[in-house]
């Protein structure tokens, strides 16, 4: 028997004895045991801090962002394994596309997060905030990478997608991680992480892997650590009360189950696209994966006037529905994962038969295709009606974790609203209705209790990725119930496993800290003048002081006539009565391209372009006879890789342009953004 082993300290490890013995979902087949007693956590974990941390945070965001990359494009080319692996789990073709190409697809998409950071180990959050009347001390933010582990406990539903979520977001951050999945469906993770390590792409000690049950192994976590945990909101709760993680404030995310609500709303009466957009949605989220989604729809929340409608709409598409092995011909739902779950889903279903009917399937009697039902871990789709949801409320209690959702009428929107967040909070909600005022209403008086809602009408589905796919760049989570966590969220995912510190000096030191110039600091100047030099010879805070221009009418009436702008603040003098303007005043964009006329040395030279200006401000009019002149500033760099072998070396830099009048007082601010070609 395949025993699937531990990827730990280095090394590939049997755990002693058999924890699980895991089984083949359709055939019901034994595939193999695994095990991770008589490891010591302890050393794992030291072993992710000492070993896997400080490689990975001596890493700038890009290299690591490059790394995910490296990886994604890597596993993408070994998927069909997976894909295999995946059916041995009852899961159906789509079933296991939402788990590994979505799961690859996060590290995707945190690879190309890489371009919100900067080029540096650590992330520098905000803007400086001035702390003294003349500039000589200012505040600003950092954060760093944690000096601990991330621990993953992960559910059994998604092996690959669980991993690759969520170490996709702690080896952007800098911290390595140590997983643990569900020991029913490991197997599949243990694949994955068998080529991640072959692949030598992350650094040894960034990834560790605990097949078995790993009992114990949050006893020794510490402040430096995060943990993270998917799964049940029993399960969840007993791990967030932790003395450990009490008692060392240990940050701990928890995503938990949750009774997601779907709403028709009164304007998708049955005949319109909306209606039927609902009754497919619907039904695709109680089947994919058989309903074994943390997102699925458990309670279906529908005008009373179309109680029938809908009924009778999801029952027959259901019918339609056919069970079995995935790869038989025409199954469209698989197995739950293993028996065990057949087991809990039953009880589950039969708590809730106490106060609410079956309309919709049966628990013993459904057909199953190229399979034996008895030894496959086979569920039917199960569709309850509730029609006093207000007092019945087992269905806004009992999560049951296969192809079973409750539908329930609403005599209007306030009690869909109502209804839905009985919950008590969910991770997903939706509604669907062609009327943007019932979307409006709904999503603000359900958004306080669920963490994303899908509002779904003709206009969006054929590209809506759905109500149930939780999307990497958004934030992922639920209040109450579903846990209050936060999962991917683009860079606020990667944040999470940033310490953020306030940093408090003189512009000086705190430019010195951040690479990023600040306003106030030291400003050498250039020599030569900086669109003379590499990426590599520029130096942040070097700065070019230009010569100096005086303003005059000619100006502005030549600026009007080639841009066409003949706003009366530049062009009448007679109207400004009542305005801020107490003469003619210089277009703003005039300002900033004179100021490009002072800073720009006009040979060619390393600067290859100019991308764009961030952050443009005029901050005081500018009339004729002023005199201007440009603080031109290197501010940030950033690294570019070259996207082929062709491609040009360079970097981006930008340049603070700091325009003042004779006063020496700013009239007009910008961030520019160029490219600059590197030396080697
Ligand atoms: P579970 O029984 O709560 O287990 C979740 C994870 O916790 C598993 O890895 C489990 O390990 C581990 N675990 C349980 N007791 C532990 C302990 N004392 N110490 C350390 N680890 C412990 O949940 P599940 O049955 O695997 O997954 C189904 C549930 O997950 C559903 O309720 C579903 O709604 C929820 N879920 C939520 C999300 C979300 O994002 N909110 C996503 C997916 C699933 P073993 O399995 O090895 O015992």
């Amino acid at each position: 028997m395949q025993q699937f082993q531990n990827y730990v300290l280095g090394n590939w490890e049997n755990g002693t004895g058999v924890e699980t013995t895991i089984y083949h979902a359709i055939t019901g087949k034994e595939i193999g045991s695994v095990s991770s007693d008589g490891i010591d956590f302890s050393e794992v974990l030291n072993y992710g801090r000492n070993i896997g941390g400080p490689t990975l945070r001596k890493m700038t965001f890009q290299e690591r962002g490059r790394m995910l990359k490296a990886l994604a494009l890597f596993l993408m080319d070994r998927k069909e394994r997976y894909y295999e692996v995946s059916a041995w789990t009852g899961a159906t073709k789509i079933d296991s596309w939402i788990d590994i190409e979505g799961g690859i697809g996060n590290l995707f998409a945190n690879a190309s997060l890489r371009k919100q950071f900067p080029d540096l180990p650590f992330y520098v959050d905000g803007t400086a905030a001035p702390l003294s009347k003349n500039g000589s001390f200012i505040g600003h933010h950092i954060m760093v990478p944690k000096e601990g582990v991330a621990i993953h406990i992960n559910a059994f539903n998604f092996p690959v997608w669980g991993m690759l979520e969520k170490i996709a977001t702690n080896l952007m951050a800098g911290v390595p991680a140590v997983v643990k999945p569900s020991e029913y469906t490991s197997f599949l993770t243990e694949v994955v992480v068998r080529d991640i390590i072959s692949s030598r792409i992350l650094p040894e000690g960034a990834l560790q892997l605990l097949v078995g049950l790993g009992r114990g192994l949050i006893d020794h976590a510490e402040s430096c650590d995060v943990v993270t945990f998917t799964g049940s909101a029993e399960t969840g709760r007993l791990l967030k009360a932790h003395e450990t993680i009490i008692s060392k404030s240990i940050p701990f995310n928890l995503e938990a189950d949750s009774l997601n609500a779907t709403v028709l709303g009164k304007h998708a009466s049955p005949g319109t696209k909306e209606f039927d957009l609902f009754i497919k949605e619907t039904v695709k989220e109680i089947t994919i994966k058989a309903g074994q989604k943390c997102t699925a729809v458990r309670r279906i929340i529908v005008p009373e006037e179309f109680i029938e409608a809908v009924q009778k709409g999801i029952s027959e598409r259901l019918s339609s529905t056919i069970i079995g092995d995935p790869s038989a011909e025409g199954v469209r739902m698989g197995a739950l994962a293993t028996k065990t779950q057949v087991g809990r889903v039953r009880a589950s279903v039969e708590k809730l038969m106490a106060s609410q009917d079956i309309v919709y399937g049966d628990l013993d009697r459904f057909d199953v295709v190229g399979a034996d039902k008895n030894s496959g871990a086979f569920f039917s789709p199960i569709l309850f009606l509730n029609v006093d949801p207000f007092n019945k409320t087992a269905c806004h209690e009992i999560e049951a974790f296969g192809p079973v959702s409750t539908l329930m009428p609403y005599k209007n929107l306030d009690d869909a609203i109502a209804i839905a967040n009985m919950g008590k909070g969910s991770l997903v909600s939706s509604i669907v209705t062609p009327n943007n005022k019932e979307a409006v209403d709904y999503v603000l008086g359900a958004a306080s209790m669920h963490g994303r809602i899908l509002v779904l009408n003709a206009d969006c589905a054929k590209e809506s990725t759905g109500h149930g796919s939780p999307m990497p760049l958004l934030t992922h989570g639920g209040p109450g119930r579903a846990g209050g966590g936060e999962e991917m969220g683009g860079k606020r995912g990667v944040l999470h496993y940033l310490q953020r510190t306030a940093i408090q000096g003189h512009p000086t030191t705190i430019s010195a800290i951040t690479q990023q110039f600040q306003v106030g600091s030291e400003m050498p100047e250039a020599n030569p003048h900086v669109f003379r030099k590499h990426f590599e010879e520029l130096v942040i805070g070097e700065t070019v002081f230009t010569h100096k221009h005086t303003v005059t009418d000619a100006d502005i009436v030549n600026f009007a006539n080639v841009s066409g702008d003949n706003f009366y603040a530049h062009m009448d003098a007679t109207a400004l009565e009542g305005t801020i303007f107490e003469k003619r005043v210089a277009h703003g964009y005039f300002i900033l391209s004179k100021a490009a006329g002072l800073f720009v040395d006009p040979k060619k030279g390393p600067v290859l372009l100019n991308y764009g200006i961030e952050e443009a401000r005029f901050t005081k009019p500018v009339y004729p006879g002023a005199t201007i002149a440009v603080r031109f500033t290197v501010k940030e760099k950033i690294d570019q890789e070259k996207r082929s072998e062709d491609d040009i070396p360079k970097g981006i830099v930008k340049f603070l342009v700091d325009v003042y009048d004779e006063t020496g007082e700013t009239v007009a601010m910008a961030t520019i953004l160029t490219m600059v070609k590197k030396r080697s």
